[in-house]
């Protein structure tokens, strides 16, 4: 049995008519994994014989007549940079290497709650910074469909198991892009929810005023699924958003109709790869042809982004990574002093890139500097949300192409940060205003590599943004 071709919904379906037992299903995963997962690297860790577990007990209340949870028996898998109980979590970082956490994250928490079975802890870029998985401290995670080239980051892993039926659905975590640009890469669905939407507590900080979780899987119902599961307040998490959460799956079908949707002038310009374009232009078409109307909007603050990201994930992440320092957690290189102990954990504990950010955000911060880099992105910040805020006095939806390329061949932006970091400009505006934004596939360039579409909404609008993007998704043929 194949997962790439079978949603969550059909598979419970499967189950309540006794096609299937989830014990075939979570021994056939793992087979697949062991088949596909040499090649593609998505896990850092399995848990085989727990899931196995919860897949007996779940046909044992199948084969009793009880009733099931919306999620029942649907194999998930979990960015290794949230927590979950007696099971490694890593961040792709040696420093954390043994780290077994005595807590499980909120969203794990409520996945499992709605049924849902984890199957294992995915690769990522080391606490999440990067964009193709490739600053991994453990291993290169490759493209299902191009293994020379990289999934995108950091949430390679998720994205790649996903795209390559290893897990029906994949958690996630977005701070500059980092479930939508691996999703896009893979030919999957993703989406990163308004800021607050979901509880942050047990995904492991990285920049605590961008980060947040997302749902990754093939098609935006699934999405919606898995997000009307694992949003709303969590008193664990004094940002989560103590708003209701709206149905919605019952809400995906809404007519769209008349919706206005913004292309940004600014998105368009050079740099941006030929066929992206290209299929980006198509997919205007599609949504002219389902009724709604396009209007070109300005972001104009959008040349500024980049920099004013990696100002305030590198400061946030240089004061969130204070922690590992050898006494409570994970990794600890003794030595005869203090100081040095300090030093030579860190020293081989972190990579290159969460070093080079360490050092940029504490350079960022300290006197001197603080008020003309970290003080002066604080308000370009604003100036970005303002640019959004107006935007959305004009239309109701943004479109964007979610990267400007394809997924890049491995190795290719390594040696070159700056050209890495770059990658990210297109999905890096959203987080800075916490916005909500999703990434669907719109069709493959010449090589089959897979194009994404980018939509964003303003906040807490992500009933609207998964309608727009599931009548996308029908109309362009791109379903599972
Ligand atoms: N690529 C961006 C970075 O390296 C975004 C990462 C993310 O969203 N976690 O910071």
């Amino acid at each position: 049995m194949n997962l790439q071709n079978i949603t969550a919904d059909k598979l419970v379906g499967l189950y309540k008519n006794r096609d299937l037992t989830a014990t075939e299903v979570i021994t056939s995963l793992y087979e697949d994994i062991e088949r596909t997962d040499k090649d593609v690297h998505a896990f850092l860790s399995i848990c085989r014989e727990r899931a196995l577990e919860e897949a007996r007990r779940l046909d044992a209340r199948i084969a009793s007549g009880e009733p099931l949870e919306p999620l029942a028996g649907v194999p998930v898998a979990i960015k290794d940079n949230m927590t979950i109980r007696d099971m490694t979590t890593t961040c792709g970082s040696r420093i954390l290497e043994n780290y077994v956490p005595p807590y499980t994250a909120t969203a794990v928490e409520r996945l499992r709650s709605a049924g849902a079975i984890v199957v294992g802890k995915t690769n990522c870029d080391e606490f999440a910074m990067g964009s193709s998985t490739e600053n991994s401290g453990f291993f290169v995670t490759r493209n299902p469909h191009n293994l020379d080239r990289v999934p995108g980051g950091s949430s390679g892993g998720s994205a790649a198991s996903v795209a390559s039926g290893t897990s029906v659905i994949a958690l996630g975590s977005d701070t500059g892009g980092s479930v939508r640009t691996p999703a896009s890469f893979c030919g999957v669905v993703g989406i990163k929810p308004t800021y607050g939407r979901i509880s942050r507590y047990g995904l492991v900080a990285f920049a605590s005023s961008l980060d947040q979780i997302g749902p990754i899987a093939k098609s935006v119902r699934e999405c919606a699924q898995a997000l009307e599961v694992i949003s709303g307040f969590d008193h664990f998490d004094s940002t989560s958003a103590d708003i209701s959460v709206p149905e919605f799956v019952k809400d995906l079908d809404r007519p769209i109709k008349g919706i206005r949707i913004g292309v940004p002038k600014e998105y368009f310009v050079a740099g941006l790869d030929a066929e992206v374009r290209a299929k980006t232009e198509a997919g205007m078409r599609i949504y002219e042809d389902l009724g709604c109307t396009l209007h070109e909007i300005s972001l104009p603050h959008t040349e500024y982004a980049i920099a004013t990201y990696y100002l305030i994930a590198t400061a946030e992440a240089s004061s969130n990574l204070a922690r590992y320092d050898g006494v409570r957690y994970g990794l600890r290189v003794d030595n005869s002093s203090l100081q040095d102990m300090y030093r030579r954990t860190r020293h081989s504990g972190f990579g290159q890139e969460v070093k080079r950010r360490i050092l940029l955000g504490t350079y960022a911060l300290s006197a001197g500097y603080y008020d003309e880099y970290y003080l002066k992105a604080l308000k370009v910040r604003t100036l970005i949300l303002r640019d959004f805020q107006k935007a959305f006095e004009q239309v109701d939806i943004i479109l964007t192409p979610t990267s400007p390329t394809v997924a890049f061949k491995i190795g290719e932006k390594t040696g070159d940060p700056l050209s890495m970091y770059l990658s990210d400009i297109f999905t890096i505006t959203q987080p800075l205003a916490g916005i909500p934004a999703i990434s669907v596939p719109c069709g493959k360039n010449s090589e089959n590599l897979p194009i994404g579409l980018q939509l964003m909404g303003n906040h807490f609008e992500e009933a609207l943004l998964l309608s727009v993007a599931h009548h996308f998704e029908k109309a362009g043929g791109f379903t599972v």
